[in-house]
């Protein structure tokens, strides 16, 4: 596929000379790449893209917003074009952990180039590794599930799955029970009857966010049972990466 007719007609120095411009894509060269996006990802994408955020903080405007369409409207403070970059950076990761986590095949590089994020380093290398950092993973491959890790860790009610999980109904995530267990498959440790994971005191501070976020928001904090990894492991639970990191 290297010879493709989309890489032949863009130079190199299309991508190197280039000043990044607000809501293009700087990489065009990889158009077919960029197919590889689900329709999902490309639509988000092109949501982040569209949308002008100089003046977001500022106005509660629509989706697709343009400033130049604003006229005398316009809101007279404006972000600095790096800041303007930040806002669209975050927007983009925080679309991009929701779409990593339900698709294993997510590319954030495509996914960012597409959003008009720059995906370069400063030196105007290709591929800068800021832009995976920005996502949470519970392993080297596994995306994070989104939202708060110890409010949904806890949470009763879990919102409906991603349309493409179909995980089986169970307590910890996969990357949960396949962290490292303690050798010893009688090491104390507790649970609670909501909990993914076997914690190993009540002092761990992954728990105790858990408990006030429950309390927070009005639910029942459910007591310590105190049990052992083994036990824990065999009812599914996961292990706290905290305790036994
Ligand atoms: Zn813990």
């Amino acid at each position: 596929m290297t010879d493709s007719p989309a890489r032949q007609t863009v130079a190199p120095s299309t991508i190197s000379g280039r000043v990044p411009r607000r809501g293009t894509l700087l990489y065009q060269v990889l158009s077919e790449d960029l197919m590889a996006l689900s329709r999902l990802a490309r639509e988000f994408a092109a949501e982040i893209s569209y949308h002008d955020w100089s003046d977001a903080p500022f106005r509660l405007d629509r989706a697709g917003h343009q400033r130049d369409n604003d006229g005398i409207n316009a809101t007279p403070e404006q972000l600095t074009p790096e800041q303007t970059e930040f806002v669209r950076t975050n927007v983009m990761w925080i679309a991009a952990q929701v779409l990593g986590h339900a698709d294993p095949n997510f590319d954030v590089f495509e996914f960012a180039e597409w959003c008009g994020v720059d995906t370069r380093t400063r030196s105007g290398r290709p591929r800068s590794g800021h832009i995976p950092a920005g996502l949470r993973f519970d392993d080297n491959t596994t995306m994070s599930r989104p939202g708060d890790p110890e409010a949904w860790d806890e949470d009763p009610t879990p919102a409906a799955p991603a349309p493409v999980d179909n995980r089986p109904a169970q307590v910890g995530t996969p990357a949960q029970r396949a962290r490292k267990w303690p050798m010893d498959p009688n090491t104390p440790g507790f649970v609670t009857a909501r909990s993914r994971n076997v914690h190993r005191t009540t002092e761990c501070v992954k728990y105790q966010h858990s408990v006030n976020v429950a309390r927070q928001r009005g639910r029942t904090v459910h007591p310590p049972v105190w049990t052992t990894t083994g036990a824990a492991r065999a009812n599914e639970k996961g292990i706290c990466s905290h305790c036994w990191s």
